[in-house]
């Protein structure tokens, strides 16, 4: 915490918000028995709450400031995504068995009962997985709007996994579907939560495209920024058909941190995640209620803080860069309505914009970019249909 303070030492909003998150009762809900333990006395929805906060404790945090009508349904949502997930994760499960699981689970773990023991790439997946009856039994008690929502997206991103087991992320096409099957589906699954709650309008839920490019925007901000932890887990997200482009092994970004052909690497990833950025602005327009609001917006400006710090930045390659405490809690405590999301959002977009190099490839389609978000901020309308969005064709029976 002192660390944290001293680096924001000239910058009192900081200061400020890092003393509300630690002392306003933000996240002021703890579960010290291993889940192992509560399993065993809990009922469904306590179990639920406490794997939840076991298995992502920020998540945890942010659903005790949804709605009170949406939580339970979102921590659904959550864990069972996570399950599929974990199932997907875990290496030892052999293939055979693992993608009939992926591809059935939305039928097969959401009937009442079902468990699975030793699947899961970390004691508490394991956990959550052994007595994910639990989480069934309480998706069942879900209105039958929110389970609609929650087992038609389970189905098509298990469907996505089991797609992806057997190929490759190659092409920006490849990885903006990839991204759309991990991340994308969960916006538009979260759309459709809200709209089956009423408190967010019904066609919301009919913004597919948008509410998509919310989840990659989410997603590709992490897999750029992970390059270096997920080098060292022996994973790659980058998409082959960029990366090669400036080296033929993916290791040699790590050796060459400063080079001219990494950072450009590096950078075209970014330009290509900002893309994104308009349709956010467009969702989150979209957006009545405040908690709602807020619940969406916060992870977008984080992700769009992330992408002004790692622009450019060697560091992206020899660790995981992160953004300051206080900057993070700065962005929780004041990210409340559209405006302050626009002022953030334009904010980094300078400090992209201060970054360029006119020696860079794409120099002048990241300036177009940063150009295109700085006009989308000063639109004070929503008109979904006037914004053309670049788009990779992602195959329209994919995303309808
Ligand atoms: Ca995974």
């Amino acid at each position: 915490m002192i660390k944290d303070l001293l680096q924001s030492a000239n910058k009192p909003k900081e200061v400020v918000a890092m003393m509300k998150m630690k002392f306003g009762g933000y996240c002021n809900v703890s579960y010290k028995e291993p889940l192992e333990e509560l399993a065993v006395k809990a009922g469904d929805k306590e179990f639920c709450y406490a794997a939840l906060h076991k298995v992502s404790r920020s998540f945890a945090v942010v659903i005790q400031h949804l709605p009170e009508e949406l939580r339970d349904s979102v921590c659904v949502f959550y864990l069972v995504l996570r399950g599929l997930d974990s199932v997907e994760d875990d290496m030892e499960f052999p293939n055979e068995q693992k993608w009939p699981l992926l591809r059935d689970f939305h039928k097969t773990a959401l009937t009442n009962n079902w468990n699975i023991v030793n699947v899961g790439d970390s004691a508490d997946y394991r956990t959550l997985l052994k007595h994910f009856d639990k989480v069934s039994r309480f998706y069942n008690d879900l209105k039958p709007g929110y389970r609609e929502v929650i087992a038609d997206i389970t189905c098509r991103m298990g469907e996505g996994m089991a797609d992806f087991a057997e190929k490759k992320v190659n092409t920006l096409a490849d990885y903006d579907l990839y991204c759309h099957y991990v991340a994308g589906l969960v916006g538009i699954g979260l759309s459709g939560l809200f709209s089956a709650s009423g408190l967010e309008n019904k066609n919301l839920k009919e913004q597919r495209v948008i509410a998509n490019s919310m989840g990659l925007m989410l997603q590709k901000t992490n897999i750029i920024r992970d390059y270096w932890e997920d080098l060292h887990l022996n994973r790659a997200f980058w998409p082959k058909d960029i990366w090669s482009k400036y080296y033929d092994d993916f290791t040699e970004f790590e050796k060459n941190p400063t080079s001219e052909k990494s950072l450009a690497c590096l950078n075209e990833l970014v330009t290509d995640a900002l893309r994104h950025v308009p349709d956010c602005l467009n969702y989150m327009r979209m957006l009545n209620d405040p908690q709602i609001f807020r619940f969406c917006a916060i992870p977008q400006v984080m992700a769009m803080a992330t992408m002004a710090k790692i622009y450019n930045n060697p560091n992206v390659f020899t660790s995981v860069v992160k953004i300051r405490k206080g900057l993070a809690a700065k962005q929780m405590i004041y990210t409340n309505d559209i405006k302050d999301v626009c002022e953030a959002f334009e904010t980094f977009a300078y400090q992209i914009m201060d970054k360029l190099n006119p020696n860079d490839p794409n120099y002048l389609l990241t300036k177009k970019r940063l150009h295109r978000i700085i006009e989308a901020v000063d639109e004070q309308t929503i008109n979904i249909s006037m914004v053309p969005t670049e788009e990779v064709p992602l195959e329209e029976s994919v995303l309808f």
